[in-house]
């Protein structure tokens, strides 16, 4: 029996593209502040940040967006709950999550992160 369960997701092999902005982040060849990291996701703030707190999680996996990581369902709830625990960490718990998925929907990262975006009244709407 082990002493702690291994972190969901962690039992796939990581993919990375070398041309990836996010694989470079995860690789450390990008700096990022980073808010969260574990063995099968890491948390960074925005760049360009839209709410009071706008941090993205990311699964270090190459994963093109939210339909390729719902084939993996542990990984998937994974990156939801360290979403959640960071908007208690760092904000008041409330939070929203966003997954832009296609060029039309504003994704310009072709690799999967959640935006959690937390910090205050977020009118509708807004991202
Ligand atoms: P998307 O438009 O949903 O694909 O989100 C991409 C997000 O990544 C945008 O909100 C950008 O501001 C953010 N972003 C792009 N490059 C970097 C970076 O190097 N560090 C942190 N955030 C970044």
């Amino acid at each position: 029996e082990p002493a702690s369960a291994p972190t969901p997701g962690s039992a796939a092999a990581i993919r990375v593209d070398p041309e990836c902005v996010f694989c470079r982040i995860i690789a450390g060849e990008i700096p990022s502040e980073r808010v969260h990291e574990d063995e099968t996701v890491i948390a960074f703030k925005d760049l360009s940040p839209k709410a009071p707190v706008h941090v993205l999680v990311v699964p270090r996996t190459h994963l093109r967006d939210v339909r390729e990581l719902a084939d993996e369902p542990s990984l998937l709830a994974h990156v939801a709950s360290v979403a959640g625990d960071l908007a208690a960490e760092l904000a008041d718990g409330d939070f929203r999550l966003v997954f832009n998925t296609g060029a039309q929907a504003g994704q310009t990262v072709f690799h999967v992160h959640a935006h959690v975006l937390a910090g205050g009244e977020l009118a509708e709407g807004e991202m």
